[in-house]
C-alpha cells in the first residue's frame, strides 16, 4: 500500500497545529507559530496493517487560491476543522470542502470529516456556530462530524481513525 496523505485544514486558530502536535506527541502543545506549515511523517496501525502516513499540518492558506500549488492538492483525505466559538471559521469550512471538492474534478467523495475543535469551552458562552446548522450540513453532504478538544485530548486519536475509516469506505483500492 502506498503512502496516505492527510491534509490538516481550517482557518487560522482553530486549533489544526495543537490538534495535529497532540495526536502525534500525546500533549496539548504550548505555543505553535501559525504561520508555519509542517509536514510529519508517520505510521498508522488500521486494519491488519501499518500505513505509512504524512500528515500535513496547513498554514496561511486563509485564501486557498493557489490551490494547485499548495500542499491541498496533495492531499488523499482531508480534516477540516472550525472552533465552536467561530462562526467565520465554520463559514471556512463550507467553503474549503467546495473548493477541495471541486479540485478533485467534482469528485464528491473525496474523504472529508469535519471536526468542531474546541469543545472544552463553556457551551454558555461560547458556542457560536450553531450545532442544528452544522448537523444539517454534515449530514446533507454525508460528511462525518466529530466535537474534539486538543485541549484535554477529547476525540483527538478518534477523528484521525474516522478519517481512516472514511477512505476505507470511499477509497477501497488505498
Ligand atoms: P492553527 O492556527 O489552526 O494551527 O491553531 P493552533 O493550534 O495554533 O491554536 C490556536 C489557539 O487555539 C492556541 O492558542 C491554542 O492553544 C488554542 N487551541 C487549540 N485547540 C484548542 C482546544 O481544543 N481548546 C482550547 N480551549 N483552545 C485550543
Ligand atoms: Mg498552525
Amino acid at each position: 500500500k502506498r503512502k496516505l496523505t492527510l491534509c490538516v485544514v481550517g482557518s487560522g486558530g482553530v486549533g489544526k497545529s495543537s490538534l495535529t502536535v497532540r495526536y502525534l506527541q500525546g500533549q496539548f502543545p504550548e505555543y505553535y507559530d501559525p504561520t508555519v506549515e509542517e509536514s510529519y511523517i508517520t505510521q498508522i496501525e488500521y486494519g491488519f496493517d501499518q500505513h505509512d502516513v504524512e500528515i500535513i499540518d496547513t498554514a496561511g492558506q486563509e485564501e486557498f487560491m493557489l490551490f494547485r500549488d499548495s500542499s491541498l492538492a496533495k492531499g488523499d483525505a482531508f480534516l477540516a476543522i472550525f472552533a465552536i466559538n467561530s462562526p467565520e471559521s465554520w463559514y471556512d469550512v463550507q467553503k474549503l470542502r467546495r473548493k477541495i471538492i471541486q479540485e478533485n474534478d467534482d469528485d464528491e467523495t473525496i474523504p472529508i470529516v469535519i471536526i468542531a475543535n474546541k469543545s472544552d469551552l463553556d457551551p454558555e458562552e461560547s458556542r457560536q456556530v450553531k450545532i442544528d446548522e452544522v448537523l444539517e450540513y454534515c449530514k446533507r453532504c454525508n460528511c462525518p462530524l466529530l466535537e474534539t478538544s486538543a485541549k484535554t485530548g477529547l476525540n483527538v486519536t478518534e477523528s484521525f481513525r474516522l478519517l481512516l475509516d472514511r477512505i476505507s469506505e470511499l477509497r477501497p483500492s488505498k
